[in-house]
């Protein structure tokens, strides 16, 4: 229907803080049901405590998204939790790294981005995506980045991450054409959450890749989550909240 987002049995992936929080207080306030994951079980427990206190119905989980078997256990989790298959999967879970070149990367660091913002959203897509499809309706969520059509220095493990998560969700969206499952991508800019910490590119180069970019005084994770959800009613494949990156995916012909 057109109202996808009401009363939606959710999952959400890295819903302990930030925009995977604001996720599941939105689903909640729209009367759906919400399986709050993060590889941080106090965090996923703060999270569920204030959808409760909100008036929604939220249970919290443990999940890594960047392990296969344990997004696997989520879907079962979320079948037994709901009775049946989620409605909508918000793929949330990201890390920020950055402040090297290319040539000082470790390697283990581009494996570990890579591993949780592109294989994360991958197991996601791939555990999910067939439930929803033999269910015949329901979306799905991705939380990409601006940094998937942008080139800030020093954070090409990330950028590429979220490039991949953009290509990603471009093609399940065309694979998904006429099955009543919607695929909506989100590249949000600059959002205040705790994923700045990972991210120490220094205050120059933020506020050099921020003056062609971003705002880093951008919206709020909340108003964030009810953009994205509005769009996903619509049916809306992207989601670029802030003007600035809309120039940028308008210069580039994505919309
Ligand atoms: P955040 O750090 O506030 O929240 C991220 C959550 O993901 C945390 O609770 C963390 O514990 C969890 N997480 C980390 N690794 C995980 C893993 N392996 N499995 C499961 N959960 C894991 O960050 P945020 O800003 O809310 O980021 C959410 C998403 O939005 C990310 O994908 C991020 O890349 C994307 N994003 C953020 C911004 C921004 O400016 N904040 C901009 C563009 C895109």
């Amino acid at each position: 229907g057109s109202r996808r987002t009401q009363q939606a049995d959710a999952v959400v992936t890295g819903a302990g803080s930030g925009i995977g929080r604001a996720f599941a207080l939105e689903i909640g306030k729209r009367g759906g049901r919400v399986i709050c994951s993060d590889i941080d079980a106090e965090r996923a427990r703060e999270t569920v405590e204030l959808v409760s206190a909100a008036g929604g119905k939220a249970f919290d989980t443990v999940c890594d998204v960047s392990s296969l078997a344990e997004v696997a256990t989520l879907a079962h989790t979320a079948e037994e939790w709901f009775g049946k298959n989620p409605d909508l999967v918000v793929n949330n879970a990201g890390i920020g790294r950055g402040g090297t070149l290319i040539g000082e990367t470790p390697p283990a660091e581009w494996h570990q981005v890579l591993d949780v913002n592109l294989w994360g959203v991958i197991h996601g897509c791939h555990v999910f995506t067939p439930r929803l499809r033999e269910a015949g309706h329901g979306a799905i969520v991705n939380v990409a980045s601006a940094a998937a059509f942008g080139s800030a220095p020093r954070m090409a493990a990330y950028n590429v991450s979220k490039a991949g998560v953009l290509a990603l969700s471009e093609t399940l969206a065309a694979e998904l054409s006429g099955t009543g499952v919607t695929v909506t991508v989100l590249c949000p800019t600059g959002v205040r959450t705790n994923i700045l910490e990972g991210v120490s590119i220094g205050d120059e180069n933020l506020q050099r890749w921020g003056d062609r970019l971003i705002r880093w005084t951008g919206r709020p994770p909340g108003s964030i989550a009810r953009t994205t959800l509005d769009a996903v009613d619509r049916g809306q494949l992207y989601v670029v909240p802030q003007l600035e990156a809309k120039a940028i995916w308008q210069s580039k012909r994505l919309l």
